[in-house]
């Protein structure tokens, strides 16, 4: 799943997860989970997260490449916000190798406003909104009960930081799959475009591909 950051790359890539029977791979999550329990890989990258910066190429594929070796990935997975760079792309080429690339098209309006009232659980990492996207009980989690948060990087600031970053490094990776011919776009541009609808496409598109 591709896209900038609040495009709802994790949101589809958990729903496409459940359809394929697949597991989902976020990055972003990974990072969170070793910060969270504090390991030395964590204490090294938690100030790149906090501050919306991009964790070294070689750090975040070593987080990757032990996760793909995982049993539950021999089928294939769904990978949510890696590669970020066109060397993370190239390290992926070495270790696996992609199949399609969905890319969310979604404007920095649209971004901006949804960070801003995005909460994460605590607990299982699940996505919500308070706005668009509202928990059953306010504050708790649907899926596990765990407490909802402002992730650091959804404050206003960084959103700018991490958007500017998705423009200079991620964005131009877009080229290096289109030269594969595998990205597929889907086009939401004011955002109003329903949740089940997007999903809708995206099986389409990987229904067509399949044939
Ligand atoms: P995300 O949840 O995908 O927005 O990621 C949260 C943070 O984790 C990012 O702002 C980066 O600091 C770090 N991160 C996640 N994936 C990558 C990646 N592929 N390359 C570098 N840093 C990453």
């Amino acid at each position: 799943m591709f896209g900038p950051p609040g495009s709802g790359k994790g949101t589809y890539a958990s729903r496409l997860s459940g359809e394929l029977g697949i597991p989902h791979i976020s990055t972003g999550d990974l990072v969170r989970d070793e910060i969270k329990n504090q390991t030395e890989m964590g204490t090294r990258i938690n100030d790149y997260s906090a501050r919306g910066q991009l964790v070294p190429d070689d750090m975040i594929c070593q987080l990757l490449q032990k996760r793909i070796s995982q049993p539950d990935c021999t089928r294939g997975f769904i990978l949510d916000g890696f590669p970020r760079t066109v060397a993370q792309a190239q390290e992926l080429e070495k270790i696996s190798s992609t199949d399609l690339i969905i890319n969310l098209d979604v404007p920095d309006e649209v971004i901006i406003e949804r960070l801003a009232s995005r909460l994460t659980c605590r607990n299982c990492g699940a996505i919500y909104n308070e706005r668009f996207l509202k928990p059953r009980i306010p504050g708790k989690c649907d899926k596990c009960e765990g407490q909802l948060y402002q992730r650091e990087d959804d404050r206003p600031r960084v959103i700018q930081q991490r958007l500017q970053l998705y423009r200079k490094e991620t964005h131009p990776l877009l080229e290096y799959y289109r030269r594969k011919n595998q990205v597929r776009n889907i086009s939401n541009k004011d955002g109003g475009v329903p949740p089940e609808k997007v999903m809708e496409e995206i099986i389409n598109i990987i229904q067509t591909e399949r044939n």
